[in-house]
């Protein structure tokens, strides 16, 4: 079960993660786009982190709406209206509870990622985030019939969005600043299917 709490220990945990691999993102989106993707990244998680040290939240669902309309209006370029829209859309199914279980941190989940596509028109194998976020979400799924727990849906989301962003380097990009280098794009993970990533690993480490 995740309660506010968790959530709130979620978005400081990506905030420092993002923080340390700040650079990282930044010489990934160096190689295939305009460099600014870690400075982005921190600057917005860095704001989310704080909401919580300067407000009281009265539920899940109102937090996770603030900190996607933070993203929105700090993170920018292409990555921060996906991530606010992504943490927007997490809210909706939890709306009516104040510690989420597997099942609807699942739906969470899903409505989520179907807000980035519905956002960004991106396709597996486009080379974007989408490429960690759709098998993070197939694996959850997928471990749902076992009965497992929270914790280990979300550590095998985790693990296969790791095994997506992985799976981005050889690819062509179709979307995004990355897709104006066509056949030259090749050869480099994606900077957003690494930052997602690290959401889903914090996530991991801080919802169960
Ligand atoms: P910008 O490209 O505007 O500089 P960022 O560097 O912050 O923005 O983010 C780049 C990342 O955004 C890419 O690595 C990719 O994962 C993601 N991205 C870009 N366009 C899309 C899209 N249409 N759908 C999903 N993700 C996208
Ligand atoms: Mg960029």
């Amino acid at each position: 079960m995740a309660d506010l709490t968790a959530f709130q220990n979620w978005l400081a945990d990506a905030s420092a993660t993002l923080k340390e691999q700040s650079e990282h993102l930044t010489d990934l989106d160096r190689a295939i786009g305009d460099g600014d993707h870690g400075t982005n990244m921190a600057r917005g998680f860095t704001a989310c982190a704080r909401l919580a040290e300067d407000e009281e939240f009265e539920g899940i669902d109102t937090y996770l709406k603030k900190v996607g309309m933070t993203l929105v209006s700090t993170v920018g370029g292409a990555s921060g209206p996906l991530y606010g829209t992504f943490f927007l859309r997490l809210a909706g199914p939890l709306a009516a509870t104040d510690d989420a279980g597997a099942a609807q941190v699942g739906q969470a989940l899903r409505a989520g990622i179907e807000g980035i596509v519905a956002r960004g028109k991106a396709e597996a194998g486009d080379k974007t985030m989408y490429d960690a976020f759709a098998p993070a979400l197939e694996a959850f799924e997928g471990a749902a019939g076992s009965g497992s727990s929270l914790a280990d849906r979300l550590q095998a989301a985790a693990e296969a969005g790791a095994r997506g962003r992985d799976a981005t380097e050889p690819l062509v990009a179709r979307k995004g600043r990355a897709s104006y280098l066509g056949e030259r794009s090749a050869g480099h993970i994606d900077p957003g299917a690494s930052s997602a990533t690290i959401l889903l690993e914090s996530a991991a480490r801080t919802l169960s």
